[in-house]
């Protein structure tokens, strides 16, 4: 029996309430949380502001996803604050790149702008202008940062992958409970057997890789049959049948084949990272004091949403 403790009682959770895979739940229950407290403190807080801006603000995954959570949070005031921060700091940018002279900004007429930009191109050879093409994606794209989102859940899913892989090795109890459930989907699965092959011994390594890989072609082998049986009730024939649990299989393999939505943004935008590059861009983006909203605590800014700080105080 391992160490029972917040985290491990979570996955637990999560192994009990998800469709096709826990880590995938607890990230959208997660981004869930982390709208919530931009709704509730971030808006307000400078500091917390301060870290949009040097994040060059949200991908574009959650941008979306804060927008369309005004329909649960209907002050949307508090995203045109953080908007105007953004298109303020946009602009210069933009003004910066328009001016070879560094002249004062934000002063000219747009006469004057059209004819400082021809003033800056005209004449420029096709490798200088490549290089201004250059200039100008690196100060406006989002290549170069990690959204704050991202970058907090991207956090927490680490540390959910590793308590999952010590679960599987010190705790028995967890490995047959885990035996019997969807698995997970397949960016997950192949997140955890790299976390596995970095962090274990030989011999964990090869019983964890067994119990992943063959609960997944179990699982796969289940939905190939769900699949099929919901083509076959389409047909005419076999209609008057009504589905049976297959009616949601459509979602539930996109789900097993690439994960939530949630976990894909995350994924896409650090895919590239190394263990130590997150670590960097988490210490290097400034910390927000822990705050209380009501009796939930969760932590802002690059601080992580995961674990403890997700639960009650109750809980806690
Ligand atoms: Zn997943
Ligand atoms: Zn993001």
């Amino acid at each position: 029996m391992g160490t029972r403790n917040l985290l491990t009682i979570q996955i637990e959770d999560a192994l009990e309430e998800a469709t096709e895979c826990p880590l995938c739940y607890l990230t959208e229950k997660y981004e869930t949380r982390f709208i919530e407290t931009f709704y509730s403190e971030w808006v307000m807080d400078p500091g917390c502001r301060a870290n949009v801006l040097r994040s060059r603000g949200f991908c574009n995954y959650h941008l979306h996803q804060l927008l369309r959570s005004t329909e649960n949070h209907p002050e949307k005031h508090g995203l045109a604050i953080i908007l105007e921060d953004l298109v303020r700091d946009r602009l210069k940018s933009l003004e910066r790149l328009c001016d070879d002279d560094h002249n004062p900004i934000g002063i000219w007429s747009q006469a004057d702008l059209l004819a400082t930009l021809k003033h800056l191109l005209l004449g420029r050879t096709p490798e200088s202008l490549h290089r201004f093409a250059q200039e100008v994606f690196v100060n406006l794209s989002h290549m170069e940062s990690l959204c704050p989102a991202c970058l907090s859940l991207s956090e927490s899913d680490r540390s959910n992958c590793q308590t999952m892989i010590r679960m599987m090795v010190e705790d028995q109890g967890f490995r047959s409970i885990f035996k019997e459930s969807n698995g997970l989907c397949l960016p997950h699965l192949t997140e955890l057997m790299r976390f596995a092959s970095e962090r274990l011994d030989r011999q964990s390594f090869s019983s964890v890789v067994e119990i992943l890989l063959s609960l997944q072609v179990k699982r796969f082998r289940h939905l190939k049959f769900e699949l099929s049986e919901f083509i076959r009730k389409q047909d005419y024939r076999f209609r008057k049948e009504g589905f049976g649990p297959e009616f949601d299989v459509v979602e539930r393999t996109i789900l097993k084949l690439i994960g939530s939505s949630c976990h894909g943004s995350i994924q896409r935008r650090t895919m590239n990272l190394t263990d130590t590059d997150l670590d960097s861009q988490i210490e290097s983006s400034e910390k927000c004091e822990g705050r209380r909203t009501g009796q939930n605590r969760v932590r802002c800014c690059a601080s992580t949403v995961h674990g403890s700080a997700l639960r009650t105080d109750e809980e806690l």
